[in-house]
């Protein structure tokens, strides 16, 4: 029968914190046909046939537990990343980038530590660190949906423990430079850690943006985190990583979940990384910021003021109209992310998705920032 609905508050007292913490709002699934799903920036491609291959036949052998530390896996992606001169002991696998995130703060944060975060950013990461126990400190981005280093930096006291930084970011676009990387993880003060979530970074285009793993041999308190659910289409799969030094590597594998990323889901990913497959992401991925540009420009010569893009979506500033806007896109089958009271976060999609998109914004009677 349906589960009886819960009730709003549970019969056990919560720890206080947790108590008051917002809930994550997932973008809505979509309901119905002709729905463009543009609102969890996700790949607009199917899983890959040799991926799905390996992924289904490690689904027979599920009666088994997966590898605990994932070694293959971590094996892969150690040649995956053999440029940069990464070894395996310096990768930590985990169930999707999210929860390597909030592994690496209850690593590392205190009870009122403080993490300097980019705001407006990823919305998991104050809710991340307010599990940990620690506080974010929440430094504007510029008008332009950048980070501003300098400020970040400022912000940090003698209560921080972690810095963080998204690039792309998610909403606003835009990703940093390597001279603004630099000056981050440079600036930041003695025995405060980096992490640089670069989730989106197969999608950039600009040459003038960073690559946080360039800087990762020569800084210590540096943690780069990656992700297979987006240019990799593996989103339902649940796979990400972090790159770090080994001895911060295996402190924060300590705190993960044992077995957390399931067989198929390391099957998967180690499919998704063979030459073949990483070849094929990569022109997918530039097919998807090809996309991107040339809704970007067809957006602006409609008099939309659009934020530099490096991700596979775009930011729609529209303040106080937000939330009516993304009615007006779901009233035309397309499902985005509002924030309500900022903007509208809008996924690059399928380009007859995309095509939507642009008459919907054509069609919006309000204002265009
Ligand atoms: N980082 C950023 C910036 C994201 O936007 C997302 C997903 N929306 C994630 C991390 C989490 O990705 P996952 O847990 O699927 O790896």
């Amino acid at each position: 029968g349906a589960a009886a609905p819960a009730p709003a508050t549970p019969a056990v007292p919560l720890r206080r914190d947790i108590a008051a913490l917002p809930a994550y709002v997932p973008g809505a699934r979509p309901q119905g046909e002709g729905i463009a799903k543009l609102s969890s920036n996700e790949l607009p491609y199917p899983v890959q046939d040799s991926v799905l291959a390996a992924l289904t036949d490690a689904a027979a052998g599920v009666n088994r537990y997966p590898e605990m530390t994932g070694q293959r896996l971590a094996e892969a992606l150690a040649s995956r990343h053999a440029e940069h001169g990464i070894d395996p002991c310096q990768i930590v696998l985990g169930n999707g980038s999210v929860a390597l995130i909030q592994h690496l703060l209850d690593t590392v944060c205190e009870p009122g530590d403080e993490v300097v975060i980019p705001w407006r950013s990823f919305e998991a990461y104050p809710i991340c660190i307010a599990v940990a126990g620690a506080r974010a400190v929440r430094v504007p981005v510029t008008a332009e949906g950048r980070h501003d280093v300098p400020a970040m930096l400022a912000a940090c006291g003698p209560a921080t423990r972690v810095i963080m930084a998204c690039t792309p970011n998610n909403p606003t676009g835009p990703a940093l430079t390597a001279a603004e990387l630099e000056a981050l993880v440079d600036g930041a003060p003695d025995g405060v850690l980096v992490l640089v979530d670069e989730a989106y970074l197969d999608f950039v285009t600009d040459p003038a943006v960073g690559n946080a793993l360039d800087l990762l041999a020569d800084h210590p308190g540096l943690v780069v985190s990656r992700t297979f659910s987006k240019a990799h289409a593996l989103a339902g799969m649940r796979v990400g990583y972090l790159m770090a030094e080994p001895a911060l590597a295996a402190a924060i594998r300590s705190v993960t979940t044992p077995f957390g990323v399931s067989l198929p889901a390391q099957a998967a990913a180690a499919a998704a990384i063979a030459p073949p497959a990483l070849a094929e992401t990569a022109g997918r991925a530039r097919a998807v910021a090809a996309e991107r540009d040339r809704v970007l420009a067809a957006l602006r010569d409609q008099g939309w003021t659009v934020p530099d893009a490096q991700g596979n979506f775009y930011w729609l500033e529209a303040g106080e109209e937000a939330a009516r806007l993304a009615a007006h896109f779901e009233a035309a089958g397309i499902l985005v992310r509002p924030f309500v009271g900022e903007g509208v976060r809008v996924s690059v999609g399928t380009p007859e998705d995309n095509e939507r998109v642009l008459a919907a914004t054509a069609a919006w009677p309000g204002k265009r920032a």
